[in-house]
């Protein structure tokens, strides 16, 4: 088939092109090429938080930092209108977000969080275990820190919803990995079942750009991991606090994401890991549900047996200087990628801006957007790969009792 535009890969960053694209451009066509299905890839299996600011401590390149905070800013309020104007069905919550200390060596970490929001000119409130337990009826955290504006919601169905209101001029393909982009006369891409033929193509395809050759070195994939377990019953749900939903972010690098959600699941992240495969080892994801099934037990240790409905994870990119990879590759060719602080809401307002800056439109946040460094280049493997493996280890060791 043919299109105006094709946009390879249907997370975050590819919904948020092709559905900006079918609206500035309502006499073009828009082919959005998706390698599985929507909500399958990490944008739909993530944790659900969608961060309106800048979240973690330190802020080396506080420039940057602050520039992202106002695309964050940006991502959730469109990110909501989105879902409230399609009325999409993905328990979305305007719960906010804490951050957590459980020992006394994570507590610098915490006061970074609050270093980097005070800096920023967001308002939090300081939570000791007292009030911690009240929220998640337990006391393994000592210290946290309570921020508003974020949202948390069930990432699979927000995708699925935001996929399936696109505009009338943008036509998903799902199950349709690009095996090849030619690029004599037009772009041609090719998928198992068929070809399609465009004007102009944007990649939206994460860290697998790479494997077409393109933004090599400038993001440290770094694979994370989620459980969910089975909903749980009255008796246990009384037994994790008194507002029937929570979300908890670590302070410490090392420590566990934990939710819980709507319809009554524990989520557990945590275990950083180099990678760039698509797959984990079977041994790898056993090893990490047994992680995750004492993380739960250590929150919550009279909870008893809560069984797990799955385990699974995902890649998250980091660059080395909060850089953006952002525009142009060559003539017709265009790249977004998702990465550092908050990629769910980044992604999506990058996305949109980047159909914004293809479309000639301009804006004063996409003049913030283009203002963002390059994400700077990365040495190769094996040189990252130890690097990184190295820097896990030291976090890990840091923060053993966090996780
Ligand atoms: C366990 C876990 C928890 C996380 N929690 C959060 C969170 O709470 N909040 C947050 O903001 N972020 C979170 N993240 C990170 C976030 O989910 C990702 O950074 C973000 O989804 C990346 O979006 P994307 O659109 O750039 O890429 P992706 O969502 O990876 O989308 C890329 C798409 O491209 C497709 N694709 C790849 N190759 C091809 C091809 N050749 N042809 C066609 N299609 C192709 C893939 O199938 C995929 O659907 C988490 C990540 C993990 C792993």
């Amino acid at each position: 088939m043919a299109a105006d535009f094709a946009v390879i890969g249907a997370g975050t960053c590819g919904c948020a092109v092709a559905r900006r694209l079918g609206e500035l451009r309502p006499g073009d066509t828009v082919a959005l090429v998706e390698a599985t299905r929507v909500g399958y890839g990490t944008s739909g299996r993530n944790a659900g938080f969608i961060l309106d600011h800048h979240s973690h401590g330190g802020m080396r390149h506080f420039e940057a930092a602050r520039k992202n905070d106002r695309l964050l800013a940006a991502g959730t309020a469109w990110l909501r209108d989105l879902v409230r104007d399609h009325q999409i069905q993905c328990q979305w919550s305007d719960w906010g977000r804490i951050y957590v200390a459980a020992e006394a060596a994570a507590e610098p970490e915490l006061k970074g969080v609050c270093d980097g929001f005070d800096a920023l000119g967001v308002a939090w409130r300081g939570l000791d275990r007292d009030d911690l337990e009240a929220v998640t009826g337990s006391r393994f955290y000592r210290r946290g820190v309570r921020a508003g504006g974020s949202a948390l919601v069930q990432p699979a169905a927000m995708m699925r919803g935001l996929a399936a209101t696109l505009p009338a001029n943008v036509t998903l393909y799902e199950e349709s990995p690009v095996l090849e982009v030619g690029t004599t006369g037009g772009f041609r891409l090719a998928c198992p079942d068929g070809v399609v033929e465009a004007r102009q193509v944007v990649l939206c395809n994460h860290v697998y750009a790479e494997e077409m050759g393109i933004l090599r070195r400038r993001i440290v994939p770094l694979a994370s991991f989620a459980s969910l377990t089975e909903p749980l019953s009255d008796a246990e749900t009384a037994r994790l606090g008194r507002e029937g939903e929570f979300g908890l972010l670590p302070a410490n690098a090392n420590g566990s994401t934990v939710r819980l959600t709507r319809d009554r699941r524990i989520l557990m992240r945590n275990t950083l890991y180099y990678a760039r495969a698509k797959r984990f080892p079977p041994k790898l994801m056993d090893d990490v549900a047994d992680t995750h099934r004492r993380s739960i037990a250590r929150r919550w240790p009279d909870l008893g047996d809560v069984g797990l409905a799955g385990t699974w994870g995902g890649i998250l990119g980091f660059t080395r200087n909060e850089g953006s990879l952002f525009g142009a590759v060559r003539a017709g060719l265009w790249a977004v990628m998702s990465c550092d602080a908050a990629p769910m809401t980044k992604g999506a307002i990058a996305g949109k801006l980047l159909a914004e800056h293809i479309c000639g439109e301009e804006s004063e946040l996409l003049r913030v957007m283009l203002s963002l460094p390059r994400a700077a280049l990365l040495p190769p493997d094996p040189i990252l790969r130890l690097a990184v493996r190295r820097r896990i280890g030291r976090i890990a060791a840091a923060g053993p009792g966090e996780r």
